[in-house]
C-alpha cells in the first residue's frame, strides 16, 4: 500500500501541489477497493479497476466533474482527468512491478489476466509522470497554470 501511494505521489510530483500529490497517492491506493466487492461474495469480477476501460473512463469521469465544478475552482478538467489517469497508472504499474503481473485488463469484457512484463510496469510509471508532466507544461504555456499551481 505504501509504495502504491508513493509511485502515485512520484507521479503527481510535476504538479509542485501538496494536495495534488496527496490526493493522486491516496487514489493510487484506493484502486485496490474493487476488490472488496468479491471479498464480501457479491457477484463481482476482481481487480475490475486495473482495467483499460476503468483507465479510460476514470479520467473521463473526473474531467468531467472538474468541468461542472464539483472539484472546485482549482482543478481544470485536463488536470483532473491526468491525475486520474496516473493513479490508475501507478497502481498497475507497481501491482506489476511487485511480482503480480497478471491483470486483467479487459474486464469487464473477460476477466482472464494477461501477463504484464516487468518493464512495461516501470514504463506505466514513466508515462504516468509525463502525463502529468505534460499537462502542468500545457497549462504553464497558455498561462492557466498560475492559478492551479500557486
Ligand atoms: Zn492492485
Amino acid at each position: 500500500m505504501g509504495i502504491h501511494a508513493a509511485l502515485g505521489a512520484l507521479a503527481a510530483l510535476p504538479t509542485r501541489r501538496a494536495s495534488f500529490i496527496l490526493t493522486v497517492s491516496l487514489c493510487a491506493m484506493l484502486i485496490d477497493v474493487d476488490h472488496t466487492g468479491s471479498f464480501l461474495g457479491l457477484p463481482m469480477e476482481g481487480r475490475a479497476n486495473h482495467s483499460v476501460l476503468f483507465a479510460l473512463v476514470a479520467p473521463l469521469i473526473i474531467s468531467t466533474l472538474s468541468y461542472k465544478g464539483f472539484l472546485g475552482k482549482n482543478i481544470t478538467p485536463m488536470v483532473g482527468g491526468s491525475l486520474a489517469l496516473a493513479s490508475v497508472l501507478a497502481h498497475v504499474a507497481f501491482d506489476i512491478i511487485s511480482g503480480d503481473p497478471d491483470i486483467p485488463i479487459w474486464s469487464p469484457f473477460t476477466a482472464i489476466p494477461v501477463t504484464i512484463p516487468y518493464f512495461v510496469g516501470i514504463l506505466l510509471e514513466i508515462f504516468a509522470f509525463f502525463i502529468v508532466w505534460l499537462t502542468i507544461k500545457r497549462l504553464n504555456r497558455e498561462g492557466g497554470a498560475k492559478e492551479i499551481i500557486t
